[in-house]
């Protein structure tokens, strides 16, 4: 995937105002990337047109090779919103999208019941969802969009309804299912620490209309640990610190570290 030089207007907000400039950002097959920034700098919109539900005003959008041509298909979206449907039980959410795909019921009852028991909730197939916990609901969100076999995950803030504990958690269990799966991930998020602990790539973005301010690969942190123990290596400060200065609006140049 591929942004070079991208400018991306909403329509009606009028040609002075965009939402994003100057975005260019190449993201390579099975890598997490991470989108830190304030509200309100653009980090939904990067995601909308990765999606393909928002056309880029100007500049280039590639994706597996080729310019924005509609929407595009194998791509999983997770939201901080539940979007469960509350009559149906986890199975009967997960396989949703394969219904809609005209999957047959025996075959989607399976193997929605097989990606609920590999996100851990293999005891509760015939639960509704208000007899969930909120961390349970995100992981049937994620196994809903995990069974469609998607290539890319897009991600705008899935945790930040949970409370730190849970939050910590389910970024340990969404980091191993992502390794495991190969998927190529952008993750939306205000929070720097989930940006550092689950990225192989974190971008920074501020001001309106956003740009990105700094692209950092985090090749010299270890990746799959805590952010507890993230913090005892020298680097992650420097990180830390640099990225912050970025999306607090007094960052240097968009170099690499
Ligand atoms: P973030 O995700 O970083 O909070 P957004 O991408 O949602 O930021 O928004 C970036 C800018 O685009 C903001 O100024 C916002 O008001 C504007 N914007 C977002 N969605 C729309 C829309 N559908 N129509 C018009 N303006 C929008």
């Amino acid at each position: 995937m591929s942004f070079s030089d991208v400018t991306v207007r909403y329509p009606g907000r009028g040609a002075a105002r965009p939402a994003v400039v100057d975005v260019d950002l190449q993201v390579a097959p099975g890598q997490f990337v991470c989108v830190v920034g304030p509200s309100g700098c653009g980090k939904s919109t990067i995601l909308h047109v990765c999606s393909g539900l928002l056309k880029v005003s100007g500049g280039d959008f590639h994706y597996l090779g080729k310019k924005w041509q509609g929407r595009h298909t194998g791509i999983g979206y997770v939201t901080q919103r539940d979007t469960l449907l509350p009559w149906k039980t986890v199975v009967g959410n997960i396989a949703l999208p394969l219904k809609l795909a005209g999957v047959a019921r025996e075959e989607r009852r399976q193997l929605a019941a097989d990606m609920a028991t590999k996100v851990g909730l293999g005891h509760f197939l015939d639960r509704r969802p208000r007899e969930l916990s909120g961390g349970m609901r995100q992981r049937v969100q994620l196994a809903r969009v995990l069974v469609t076999n998607p290539t890319l995950l897009l991600m705008d803030e899935p945790f930040g309804a949970l409370d730190a504990v849970l939050r910590v958690r389910m970024q340990e269990f969404l980091r191993a299912t992502i390794a495991e799966a190969g998927l190529t991930t952008i993750f939306v998020t205000h929070d720097l620490t989930e940006a550092l602990t689950l990225g192989d790539q974190v971008v920074a973005m501020s001001g309106s209309p956003g740009r990105i301010g700094r692209i950092d690969t985090l090749d010299d942190l270890p990746r799959g640990v805590s952010a507890v123990e993230l913090r005892q290596v020298p680097t992650y400060s420097v990180h830390e610190q640099q990225l912050w200065a970025t999306i607090a609006g007094h960052g240097d140049s968009p170099e690499p570290l």
